[in-house]
């Protein structure tokens, strides 16, 4: 297999490796392809990623077999532009970039201008007939590649030309002339002698392998692993590098360059987006250090902003521009997101990927193109990342609430976020994890900032565009962010904010709009989303192809109304110990819990069997015609026990029994493990009585209901936490005589399932058994992950990061299902019931039922449901539809 693949210039390749992102990356891929459709790319070759893993896991040199390969790819691009490397008279310059399978904005190095040295910057400047531009593209070279290849600090070459400016009375980059890069140059030079005891490296080979080292080493940078974690990108995939002929946006006023969509990327609007810049590098436009310019007019007028957009200033490269978007878009069938250089008036296209979008653009560009015919239903589902949908399910700001106003920005990431103001990532990541809300406010984000950005709500940059790195990472993290806010000033010393005439300290509260861009002092109130429309058209497609159903796990009925709305086909998972969190509630339980004896149980029960019946005749009603499964009490006992001194006295007021008697007894209740100690059908089986009032409490509310109704109710009654068949046998007894006296006493009957969760493990290997009993399954997989991994639910927290960052664990296994292991014994399981029990009905009700790939596994698995939180019903909808496509 080939390791260095050639593009441009004329070639065709017959290997498939070779547009295959697995091999050649995302980057290399789609230069190749675009190449290959006849658009205008400079010609370059891409070094495949096989060779990053290879030189990441063995170290050491490169072999002589990949230098030749390159040194014969180079003679490629040499050919195609009619230059060569290392000229003095006329060089060949090449950018050397980064391309991992999936895109990294900014997480690696990219390094442009490469080739120039003392002689060669001459041989330029003579044949650009510009000197200035050489220079400048010298002392840039030189800036860059200190920085990412050898290791010196980028701002001592900020510092030197800060400097030479303020001495020249410059205020910007324009007024520098060739003889100020010159001796600039010289200083650069100086500075990497100084930092390094060896001269900046002259010989273009050396600059070259350098740099492909370099790109090598960045996928193993701090930053790149921290995005990495966050995307759930695998450190075995390693980056491929793209060596590629330099263009240059920088020849004067008929050049450019920029970055674009082919729709908008925060609304899915059919409409070109983007920005450019006359004269300038691609670097220029990302870093955010120059403000673009607009593509189209139309964006420009209703910006209402003065300098000329691209479609205005240079109308036949934007005719060409148009053109290519419209052939990338037919070709990929997806929004892309595009970079291109105009060089003297010639487009040259640099890059294509699929774009970056937020959530509601996907939906939108989802739904639109299945109408322009370009893609179908079942694309249009895979289209859409089903976590992305919680963005669209969260609030936004009440247009009716009042707002103080503070300014505007960029809206460069939608949704609404309030929180304190924190000046750098540390601070932000430290604040949230004291579980404060946060705005990162930054003059402008880098890739240092981004754990920063993730445990921010919001982000908020003084500068940059919409395709900062600030709003490209908010934008795929879901995080509202506002970018660009000319009117704020930070002052880093004092720690405060001003905008609008106002000063703000670390600590206050600011509101972001990130689909407008508004910036407010104080929180703001936000309303529910809306959830018709788009929305509402995919929800449907993804309910026409998916084969489980997606049920519930709520108790509340403001929570079981929501799910409703969200589209759960019924109750999964109903915790009756929720129910007994309320107020009103806790002393009664509480007395339950304390009850020296039966009696006193009893008496407590007494008083509760009338709530819950309500609680239940509520559900029942809000879910009519849906199943409801009610999962008897399974309290870690712990929870509910009084702590402060208060709380005791307060209970022995409440209840006549003396502060003592209840602490003592709180003591005896003590338990050293209470995850795996007196819970779940273990207390059914010690105390009777409490799942006969809640088997009572089921059954009247469910006989009340459907006789209003006239309707049937078929309650589905769930034992939690079973390791043996006996366990149920005991505990269905039970229910069916408190089934069998609420007939009689009401005169009606009805019917009902009583089946059991698989938690344990012992429950998965013994699920032919249990079978025998169980009328239904449902995996608990919280419990039977901290029970399998022998991982404590409550406490694994401290450690599991560890764990994930170095990938003993892919992802945490309470998010997403283990499926090597803990799946083993769903599989099992699954599979003995079926065989005990043909047609057994079978859901998962832990977490994992709201987590894509574990939907993924449970249709695998064939499970017949899944149940996720309410908020995570769309999300498992969509996902459960993907799962079978
Ligand atoms: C489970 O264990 O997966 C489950 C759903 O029950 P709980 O989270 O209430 O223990
Ligand atoms: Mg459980």
């Amino acid at each position: 297999n080939r390791q260095v693949y050639t593009f441009g210039g004329g070639v065709k390749h017959d290997d498939p490796r070779a547009k295959d992102k697995v091999i050649t990356g995302g980057k290399g891929a789609n230069l190749a392809e675009m190449a290959g459709i006849g658009l205008p790319v400079p010609p370059g070759f891409t070094i495949t990623t096989e060779q990053c893993v290879t030189y990441l896991a063995e170290g050491g040199d490169f072999s002589g077999a990949l230098r030749a390969d390159v040194a014969e790819a180079l003679t490629h691009i040499e050919k195609a532009v009619g230059k060569s490397f290392g000229n003095a008279a006329d060089p060949l310059l090449v950018s050397v970039r980064s391309g991992a399978r999936v895109s990294m904005p900014g997480m690696m190095d990219t390094v442009l201008n490469l080739g120039l040295n003392d002689q060669t910057v001459e041989g330029l400047a003579t044949v650009s007939g510009d000197d200035r531009f050489a220079w400048d593209s010298y002392r840039r070279f030189i800036q860059m590649y200190s920085d990412v290849v050898l290791g010196v600090e980028h701002h001592l070459f900020e510092e030197a030309l800060e400097i030479a400016k303020e001495d020249s009375g410059y205020l910007n980059d324009v007024e520098m002339s060739a003889d100020d890069w010159r001796k600039i140059v010289k200083q650069y030079k100086g500075i990497v002698e100084a930092e390094l005891s060896r001269p900046f490296p002259q010989d273009v080979n050396e600059q070259l392998w350098g740099a492909i080292r370099a790109v090598f080493d960045s996928w193993d940078s701090d930053r790149a692993k921290v995005y990495r974690r966050l995307n759930d990108i695998p450190a075995g995939w390693g980056t491929a590098v793209n060596v590629q002929a330099m263009v240059f946006g920088n020849m004067g006023d008929t050049s450019a360059t920029g970055v674009a969509f082919t729709r908008d990327p925060a609304t899915g609007e059919k409409a070109y987006y983007g920005e450019w810049l006359v004269n300038a590098q691609g670097e220029d436009v990302v870093a955010g250090i120059r403000t673009p310019q607009y593509l189209t007019r139309a964006a420009r007028e209703k910006a209402g902003a003065k300098p000329l957009s691209m479609e205005e200033a240079m109308p036949e490269a934007y005719g060409e521009l148009a053109a290519v978007f419209e052939l990338l878009e037919k070709h990929y069938r997806d929004m892309q997101d595009i970079e291109f250089t105009v060089q003297q008036g010639k487009l040259w296209m640099l890059q294509t990927r699929s774009g970056k979008r937020t959530a509601k653009a996907a939906l939108k560009m989802a739904v639109d193109m299945v109408g322009e015919g370009l893609i179908d239903e079942k694309m249009a589902i895979l289209r859409v990342d089903p976590m992305a949908l919680d963005q669209l399910l969260h609030p936004t700001l009440d247009p009716k609430a009042p707002r103080d106003f503070l300014g505007k920005g960029l809206p460069a990431s939608p949704g609404a976020a309030s929180g304190a103001i924190v000046f750098d990532a540390d601070s932000a990541e430290k604040r949230a994890e004291m579980g404060e809300a946060v705005i990162l406010v930054r003059i402008e984000t880098s890739p240092e900032d981004i754990h920063g950005m993730h445990a921010a709500k919001g982000i908020l940059t003084a500068r940059g565009g919409m395709t900062s790195h600030a709003a490209v990472v908010a934008r795929g993290m879901g995080r509202p962010c506002v970018s660009g806010a000319s009117g704020l000033s930070i002052d880093m010393k004092t720690r405060t904010l001003k905008m609008g005439g106002r000063e703000l300290k670390e600590g206050d509260i600011l509101t972001l709009d990130g689909a407008s861009g508004d910036i407010m002092a104080g929180e703001v109130p936000t309303i529910e989303p809306e959830l018709a429309g788009d929305f509402a058209t995919l929800m449907v497609w993804a309910d026409k192809h998916r084969r489980m159903k997606v049920r519930t796990n709520a108790e509340t009925p403001a929570d079981c109304k929501m799910a409703r709305q969200f589209g759960a086909e019924g109750i999964g998972l109903c915790r009756t110990e929720h129910m007994f969190f309320d107020a009103g509630r806790i002393s009664a339980v509480r007395q339950m819990i304390l009850a020296e004896d039966e009696a006193g149980r009893r008496a407590a029960l007494e008083k509760l069997l009338p709530e819950q019946r309500a609680d239940f005749a509520a559900i029942f009603e809000i879910m009519r015609g849906l199943p409801v499964t009610i999962r008897l009490l399974d309290p870690p006992l712990h929870e509910f026990l009084p702590h402060e001194d208060a709380e005791f006295a307060e209970l022995s007021d409440e209840i006549g029994i003396g502060v003592d008697t209840l602490k003592r007894r709180a003591n005896e209740l003590h338990e050293f493990n209470p995850m795996l100690g007196h819970r779940g059908c273990r207390l059914g089986i010690t105390f009777p009585e409490i799942y006969e009032m809640q088997a009572r409490a089921i059954f009247e509310a469910a006989c009340d209901v459907a006789k209003a109704h006239g309707e049937a109710i078929v309650p589905e009654i769930m034992i939690p936490l079973v390791a043996t068949k006996k366990e149920l046998e005991i505990l269905k007894a039970l229910v069916a005589r408190v089934a069998a006296q609420v007939f009689e006493e009401k005169g009606t009957t009805l019917e009902y399932m009583a089946g059991t969760m698989i938690e344990l493990p012992r429950a998965a290997l013994m699920a032919g058994e249990i079978a025998e009993e169980g009328e239904f399954f449902s995996f608990g997989t919280n419990d039977l992950t901290q029970t399998t991994l022998g991982l404590s639910r409550d406490d694994a927290g401290k450690f599991l990061p560890v764990y994930v960052q170095q990938g003993i664990f892919a992802r945490d296994p309470f998010v997403s299902l283990d499926v090597e292991g803990v799946g083993q014994l769903v599989e099992l399981a699954a599979e003995r019931g079926r065989a005990a029990r043909p047609g057994i009905k079978l859901g998962i009700c832990g977490e994992h039922g709201g987590d894509p790939a574990s939907i993924a596994f449970c249709e695998k698995t064939g499970l017949d449901y899944v149940s996720a939180s309410p908020f995570r019903v769309p999300i498992a909808r969509l996902a459960a539809a993907q799962a079978v496509l």
